[in-house]
């Protein structure tokens, strides 16, 4: 392994370096730092800066030029990700879509549609969800219930969907259903892509503990899709999704926080009854634990930059990065509350001990050991693909999905 930059990364590291100084948004540095910057104004925030970034050449920078990205190399992805700093969370609304969907859409619709739609996502004109899980559907998405029934040139689409992130401001879906439920469950699936505005579409937002409401339940009555938007071979569906999730796993392997540094950070300017809480032996025992686990977490992914940089591909292995970062995440939130003893319930932002931002953490640690894979289901691909132990028994292989049996059929 070898940490350096080449001398060809190092050149574009500083060209990247100054573009950002000379153009990123710097008004909302602050409240990004802050994470006060939200809703509407963040959205436009967000997309004002995914345009200037697509304008200056640095969208989807592995893009193909044709498709709004460009062409550059893994590794140079990685670079200007660490360049871009905070203003990196202005990508959130963008990461379902430039993350999962654009890649599938790039993999399997007609080139008419990928010149169409690629460079919109690109500049962040447009937003795309994904239309996964479903209530029967989530770790088990090959069990999704979604029925599409083909009507001349189009298919007529009946279900719901749910926890579909930023459903409610996005434009375009990547929706799988069930073409053919009398073959087993993993080969009676079609991908298709479609409006978020067609009819019959319909948009719950869910609230959650947190007060905000990120997700959202579909529901779907007699939506129509045309047939050039199906993605991928009618019963092809799940070799699709394989692609969306493929990326889904690398994308948001990449993103997960641990909270290790502010937490560094709240125990050296914490005074507890006898001295700074950096002092206590029991919180030096637990820093010391998460330190050498978040430098595990990094050198480990720079194990996967460093083989991005010669070309190879990220493989099962890279499931221990969510892993290990998710249930970090929720045990210092968890100490954090505990050191701010009875101040720790409260959450709003101006009276809260550190701006409430361990309140905030401890809410979406759960969230972070369960979208992309939940813990038990990133613990089996490394137990089955990367230890070669024994398969998961799967009562259902083999089954036509009709003939499952399910409660109450
Ligand atoms: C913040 C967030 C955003 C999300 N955004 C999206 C989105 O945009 N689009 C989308 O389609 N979905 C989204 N999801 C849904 C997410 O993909 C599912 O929640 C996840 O796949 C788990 O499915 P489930 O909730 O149905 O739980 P289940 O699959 O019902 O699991 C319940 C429990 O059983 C365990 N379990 C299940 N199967 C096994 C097994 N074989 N072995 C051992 N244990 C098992 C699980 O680990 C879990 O603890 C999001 C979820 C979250 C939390």
């Amino acid at each position: 392994m070898n940490f350096d930059d080449t001398p060809q990364e190092a050149e574009f590291r500083a060209t990247a370096r100054t573009w950002i100084n000379q153009n990123a948004p710097k008004q909302h540095a602050e409240s990004l730092a802050r994470k006060s910057l939200t809703g509407a104004d963040f959205l436009k925030a967000a997309k004002g800066w995914q345009k200037k970034k697509s304008d200056g050449g640095w969208a989807c920078m592995n893009w193909p030029r044709d498709y709004g990205g460009r062409d550059a190399s893994p590794i140079e992805r990685v670079i200007w990700q660490q360049e871009e700093g905070d203003f990196i969370k202005l990508s959130q609304p963008f990461n379902i879509g430039i993350g999962m969907c654009g890649p599938t859409v790039m993999a399997f619709a007609s080139e008419a549609h990928k010149r169409e739609r690629l460079p919109k996502l690109a500049s962040g004109q447009e937003i795309w969800c994904q239309l996964f899980s479903e209530p029967a559907g989530g770790s088990d998405l090959a069990g999704l219930r979604t029925r599409a029934e083909r009507d001349g040139n189009d298919w007529i689409i009946n279900g719901q969907k749910i926890w579909t992130s930023g459903a409610h401001y996005s434009d375009y879906g990547l929706l799988i259903t069930r073409t053919d439920p009398n073959v087993p469950k993993h080969q009676g699936l079609t991908m298709f892509f479609l409006d978020m505005k067609s009819p019959g579409v319909e948009v719950k937002p869910i609230k959650q503990a947190s007060g905000e409401s990120e997700f959202n339940e579909v529901y779907f009555t007699n939506v129509r899709i045309p047939d050039s938007q199906r993605l991928g071979g009618v019963g092809d569906g799940w070799n699709v999704s394989l692609t969306t999730l493929m990326n889904e796993r690398m994308s948001i392997g990449a993103r997960v926080a641990t909270g290790f540094p502010e937490m560094f950070n709240f125990c050296s300017n914490l005074m507890l009854d006898d001295g700074p809480a950096i002092d206590d032996p029991a919180v030096r025992s637990k820093l010391a634990t998460w330190a050498v686990r978040t430098s595990g977490l990094k050198y480990t992914s720079y194990r996967t930059m460093s083989a991005m940089s010669k070309g190879e591909r990220p493989g099962p292995e890279n499931s221990i990065g969510k892993l290990v970062a998710g249930s970090t995440l929720q045990e210092i939130a968890m100490l954090a509350l505990e050191l701010q003893g009875a101040a720790g319930v409260v959450t709003d932002p101006k009276t809260a001990e550190a701006a409430g931002e361990f309140q905030a953490m401890l809410l979406r640690s759960p969230s972070a050991r369960i979208a992309g894979g939940t813990d038990e289901i990133l613990r089996n691909i490394i137990a089955e693909r990367v230890l070669g132990l024994p398969g998961d028994i799967r009562v259902d292989k083999n089954v036509p999905f009709n003939k499952i049996a399910v409660k109450g059929r």
